[in-house]
């Protein structure tokens, strides 16, 4: 792996239009059965094939066994109807069909271990694997049991925290808690938000990641962004509690984004995931454009401390789009590591 500037996927890549429909997110499975479980595996290695072929140093599975980066977490756990589905407002911004809570919630058995144990077998290059973070799950289902979301919050971290140690366990490297919802709850992040994150974490030798975003590039992300003003704020209300944190990396948003790029320097000490790709968008960006936006960073970052990244998840995207992206990330990584060199 490249010591300096090493090239990670946020994480959810397209899927292979004989698995699952292209271009829409969520979108159900195309096979069944014991199919659908080969058509997820034969995925997964394209995935993992994509991106070393592309240059990626840290490889995620892409996501390609899972529906929706928080509901098929949710959906594995005892205590959680996920037939009854109920429409709730995600994040304050638009509705989904979620699963709800209708008891105490447990984990009867690992969720992603053995799809993670699969991913380690594909690769000797390091391995990151995607969890939902605490207040981002309490955000993505209806709770008629707990009816408290903070209560709820501390039981999802206690369960995040027995699925972690076995991914752990299983050989993942780097494991990444996505919490979209600390760029909206402010006054939750700092009364329980980043405790029931660090408790997520606890004990984990792996080192950890944070991914805080803007969302995917969905109209009503894109209908919301619209109203934040010409500078995107909300990461200086969490980075200084994240800063104190026991979190040893932030994902964050840049290429395209109104974040001020010296927003950075309140999580001085943390590695950060430097989002240097628009998701939201088709155009493939140029490697240079890469670059300078990785150059910009340095300004606020070590960097021994940098990971070249992207904003969000790609799933959406058109396939040739996603991993043109990754192509750009990593040449554009290549850039500024020789002008350091
Ligand atoms: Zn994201």
């Amino acid at each position: 792996m490249n010591t300096l500037l090493p090239v990670a996927s946020v994480g959810s890549l397209p899927k292979p239009s004989w698995l699952a429909k292209p271009e829409v997110l969520w979108s159900p499975w195309e096979l069944e059965g014991a199919a659908l479980v080969d058509g997820k595996q034969d995925a997964l290695r394209i995935a993992v094939q994509e991106q070393r072929n592309r240059g990626v140093d840290i490889i995620s599975d892409g996501e390609q066994t899972r529906q929706h980066f928080v509901t098929t977490f949710i959906e594995h756990l005892e205590g959680v109807d996920f037939e009854n589905r109920e429409t709730v407002r995600i994040r304050d911004r638009y509705d989904a069909s979620v699963p709800t809570v209708v008891g105490a919630v447990s984990r009867k058995q690992p969720v992603f271990v053995e799809d993670a144990k699969f991913l380690r077998q594909q690769t000797d290059q390091k391995i990151k694997w995607a969890l939902p973070g605490p207040m981002t799950m309490i955000d993505t289902l209806s709770d008629r049991h707990y009816k408290s979301r903070e209560k709820l919050a501390w039981e999802f971290a206690t369960i995040l925290n027995q699925e972690a140690k076995e991914l752990e366990a299983a050989g993942v490297d780097i494991i990444q808690f996505d919490e979209p919802a600390f760029n909206v709850f402010f006054d939750d992040v700092q009364d329980w938000g980043v405790a029931a994150l660090e408790r997520a974490a606890e004990g984990l030798g792996a080192e950890t990641v944070v991914h805080i975003c803007y969302g995917y590039g969905i109209k009503a992300n894109n209908d919301w962004k619209a109203t934040l003003g010409a500078e995107w704020r909300q990461y200086e209300k969490t980075f200084p509690l994240i800063q104190q944190s026991s979190i040893d990396i932030v994902s964050l948003e840049s290429q395209h984004s109104h974040v001020p790029m010296d927003l950075i320097e309140l999580i001085r000490g943390k590695k950060v995931m430097l989002g240097a790709i628009d998701v939201a968008s088709e155009v493939i960006e140029t490697p240079d454009e890469v670059a300078d936006t990785l150059r910009k960073a340095l300004q606020f970052v070590d960097a021994d401390k940098l990971i070249a990244s992207t904003n969000c998840g790609m799933a959406p995207l058109p396939r040739d789009v996603a991993y043109g992206k990754l192509s750009a990330l990593s040449a554009g990584a290549a850039i500024l590591r020789a002008e350091l060199s």
